[in-house]
Protein backbone atom coordinates (compact mmCIF):
# COMPACT_ATOMS: atom_id res chain seq x y z
CA UNK A 1 0.00 0.00 0.00
CA UNK A 2 1.41 3.17 -0.94
CA UNK A 3 0.86 6.11 1.32
CA UNK A 4 1.04 9.18 -0.92
CA UNK A 5 1.70 12.69 0.59
CA UNK A 6 -1.04 15.20 0.33
CA UNK A 7 -0.41 18.23 -1.54
CA UNK A 8 -0.54 21.24 0.94
CA UNK A 9 -1.45 23.86 -1.21
CA UNK A 10 -4.32 21.81 -2.92
CA UNK A 11 -8.03 23.61 -2.20
CA UNK A 12 -9.27 19.67 -1.44
CA UNK A 13 -6.72 19.18 1.68
CA UNK A 14 -7.97 20.08 4.53
CA UNK A 15 -6.69 19.91 8.13
CA UNK A 16 -8.54 17.93 10.82
CA UNK A 17 -5.75 17.79 13.37
CA UNK A 18 -8.64 18.45 15.92
CA UNK A 19 -10.73 15.48 15.09
CA UNK A 20 -7.55 13.56 15.26
CA UNK A 21 -8.03 10.24 18.18
CA UNK A 22 -10.84 11.92 19.86
CA UNK A 23 -14.10 9.73 18.56
CA UNK A 24 -17.27 11.91 18.62
CA UNK A 25 -15.83 15.12 17.76
CA UNK A 26 -17.18 16.86 14.56
CA UNK A 27 -16.56 19.85 12.68
CA UNK A 28 -18.50 21.07 9.86
CA UNK A 29 -17.02 22.21 6.55
CA UNK A 30 -18.13 24.59 4.21
CA UNK A 31 -16.92 25.66 0.93
CA UNK A 32 -16.72 26.59 -2.73
CA UNK A 33 -13.74 25.31 -4.67
CA UNK A 34 -13.20 25.45 -8.45
CA UNK A 35 -13.64 22.77 -10.11
CA UNK A 36 -10.68 20.92 -11.08
CA UNK A 37 -9.59 19.64 -15.03
CA UNK A 38 -11.24 16.46 -16.72
CA UNK A 39 -14.14 16.32 -14.34
CA UNK A 40 -16.85 14.15 -16.48
CA UNK A 41 -17.92 11.68 -18.10
CA UNK A 42 -19.07 11.17 -22.30
CA UNK A 43 -21.14 13.93 -22.98
CA UNK A 44 -21.57 15.58 -19.48
CA UNK A 45 -18.94 17.58 -17.80
CA UNK A 46 -18.22 19.84 -14.63
CA UNK A 47 -16.85 23.09 -16.28
CA UNK A 48 -13.32 23.60 -15.44
CA UNK A 49 -12.75 26.83 -12.80
CA UNK A 50 -16.91 26.47 -12.14
CA UNK A 51 -17.67 26.60 -8.60
CA UNK A 52 -17.92 23.16 -6.67
CA UNK A 53 -20.21 23.58 -3.16
CA UNK A 54 -19.51 21.45 -0.26
CA UNK A 55 -20.83 20.97 2.48
CA UNK A 56 -19.74 18.11 4.79
CA UNK A 57 -19.60 17.40 8.28
CA UNK A 58 -16.24 15.61 9.59
CA UNK A 59 -16.93 12.79 12.31
CA UNK A 60 -13.98 11.49 14.43
CA UNK A 61 -14.72 7.87 14.36
CA UNK A 62 -12.90 5.13 16.05
CA UNK A 63 -10.96 3.93 12.82
CA UNK A 64 -10.69 7.41 11.53
CA UNK A 65 -12.34 10.34 10.25
CA UNK A 66 -16.01 10.08 8.49
CA UNK A 67 -16.87 12.64 5.57
CA UNK A 68 -20.70 12.84 5.60
CA UNK A 69 -22.55 15.66 3.26
CA UNK A 70 -23.49 17.04 0.17
CA UNK A 71 -21.75 18.74 -3.21
CA UNK A 72 -22.96 20.40 -5.41
CA UNK A 73 -22.00 21.93 -8.99
CA UNK A 74 -22.57 22.93 -12.25
CA UNK A 75 -22.56 20.29 -15.44
CA UNK A 76 -22.89 21.11 -18.94
CA UNK A 77 -22.94 18.72 -21.98
CA UNK A 78 -24.38 17.92 -25.27
CA UNK A 79 -27.98 16.37 -25.62
CA UNK A 80 -27.69 12.96 -26.66
CA UNK A 81 -30.35 13.00 -28.83
CA UNK A 82 -30.60 16.36 -30.46
CA UNK A 83 -27.21 17.64 -29.63
CA UNK A 84 -28.15 20.89 -27.61
CA UNK A 85 -27.19 22.20 -25.15
CA UNK A 86 -27.91 20.33 -21.74
CA UNK A 87 -26.74 22.65 -18.38
CA UNK A 88 -27.68 21.84 -15.15
CA UNK A 89 -26.96 22.41 -11.58
CA UNK A 90 -27.07 19.21 -9.43
CA UNK A 91 -26.47 17.75 -5.54
CA UNK A 92 -24.44 14.60 -5.20
CA UNK A 93 -23.98 12.99 -1.79
CA UNK A 94 -21.22 12.15 -0.47
CA UNK A 95 -19.91 9.53 2.31
CA UNK A 96 -16.40 8.46 2.59
CA UNK A 97 -14.32 7.03 5.48
CA UNK A 98 -10.30 8.26 5.76
CA UNK A 99 -8.55 5.47 8.09
CA UNK A 100 -6.04 6.63 10.20
CA UNK A 101 -2.75 5.26 8.84
CA UNK A 102 -1.77 1.75 9.36
CA UNK A 103 -5.02 0.20 9.42
CA UNK A 104 -5.82 -2.57 7.10
CA UNK A 105 -7.68 -1.70 4.45
CA UNK A 106 -8.59 -1.87 0.91
CA UNK A 107 -6.87 -1.28 -2.07
CA UNK A 108 -8.74 2.00 -2.54
CA UNK A 109 -9.58 3.37 0.61
CA UNK A 110 -8.31 6.78 1.80
CA UNK A 111 -6.02 7.54 4.83
CA UNK A 112 -5.42 10.34 6.72
CA UNK A 113 -1.70 11.80 6.01
CA UNK A 114 -0.35 13.83 8.51
CA UNK A 115 -3.40 15.16 10.17
CA UNK A 116 -4.92 15.91 6.93
CA UNK A 117 -7.50 14.38 4.01
CA UNK A 118 -7.97 15.28 0.77
CA UNK A 119 -11.52 15.55 -0.57
CA UNK A 120 -10.63 15.51 -4.49
CA UNK A 121 -10.65 11.68 -4.76
CA UNK A 122 -14.01 11.40 -3.12
CA UNK A 123 -15.72 14.41 -4.46
CA UNK A 124 -14.74 13.13 -7.83
CA UNK A 125 -16.48 9.82 -7.78
CA UNK A 126 -19.57 11.34 -5.49
CA UNK A 127 -20.05 13.14 -9.16
CA UNK A 128 -18.92 11.26 -11.48
CA UNK A 129 -20.24 8.16 -10.77
CA UNK A 130 -24.02 9.48 -11.06
CA UNK A 131 -23.62 11.35 -14.37
CA UNK A 132 -26.17 10.10 -16.95
CA UNK A 133 -24.35 8.24 -19.93
CA UNK A 134 -27.01 9.54 -22.24
CA UNK A 135 -27.89 13.33 -21.07
CA UNK A 136 -31.06 14.69 -22.10
CA UNK A 137 -31.59 18.52 -22.28
CA UNK A 138 -34.97 17.26 -21.00
CA UNK A 139 -36.86 14.00 -20.65
CA UNK A 140 -39.12 14.14 -23.46
CA UNK A 141 -36.58 15.79 -26.17
CA UNK A 142 -37.81 15.07 -29.80
CA UNK A 143 -34.44 14.60 -31.17
CA UNK A 144 -33.52 15.13 -34.67
CA UNK A 145 -35.76 14.45 -38.03
CA UNK A 146 -33.90 10.85 -38.89
CA UNK A 147 -34.39 12.24 -42.63
CA UNK A 148 -33.29 15.63 -42.54
CA UNK A 149 -31.34 16.68 -39.05
CA UNK A 150 -33.87 19.54 -38.43
CA UNK A 151 -34.36 19.74 -34.50
CA UNK A 152 -37.99 18.42 -33.73
CA UNK A 153 -38.06 20.50 -30.68
CA UNK A 154 -38.45 23.37 -32.13
CA UNK A 155 -41.51 22.17 -33.94
CA UNK A 156 -42.60 18.93 -33.21
CA UNK A 157 -44.99 18.68 -36.40
CA UNK A 158 -42.46 18.63 -38.69
CA UNK A 159 -42.93 15.65 -41.34
CA UNK A 160 -41.62 15.47 -44.93
CA UNK A 161 -44.36 14.21 -47.93
CA UNK A 162 -44.03 10.65 -48.42
CA UNK A 163 -41.03 9.89 -50.76
CA UNK A 164 -41.17 8.89 -54.45
CA UNK A 165 -39.49 5.94 -55.23
CA UNK A 166 -37.23 7.81 -57.83
CA UNK A 167 -37.46 5.25 -60.70
CA UNK A 168 -41.14 5.29 -60.27
CA UNK A 169 -40.78 9.28 -60.66
CA UNK A 170 -38.78 9.11 -63.58
CA UNK A 171 -41.77 6.99 -65.22
CA UNK A 172 -43.99 9.73 -64.50
CA UNK A 173 -42.05 12.24 -66.15
CA UNK A 174 -41.87 9.86 -69.86
CA UNK A 175 -45.92 9.51 -69.29
CA UNK A 176 -46.53 13.45 -68.87
CA UNK A 177 -44.37 13.50 -72.27
CA UNK A 178 -46.95 10.87 -74.18
CA UNK A 179 -49.88 13.10 -72.98
CA UNK A 180 -48.38 16.47 -74.18
CA UNK A 181 -48.07 15.02 -78.09
ZN1 LIG B 1 -32.34 17.22 -26.69
ZN1 LIG C 1 -36.97 16.37 -41.68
Amino acid sequence: MVQHSLDPRSPWVVGIHELMRRPGEMKSLSREIPAPAALGVGMIRVPEGSPIDIDLRLESVSEGVLATGVVSADLVGECARCLGEVSDHRDFDLQDLYYYPGRPAEEDSLFIVDDHIDLEPPMRDAIVLELPFVPLCRDDCLGLCPQCGFALNDDPSHRHEPQVDPRWAALQGLTDQTDRR
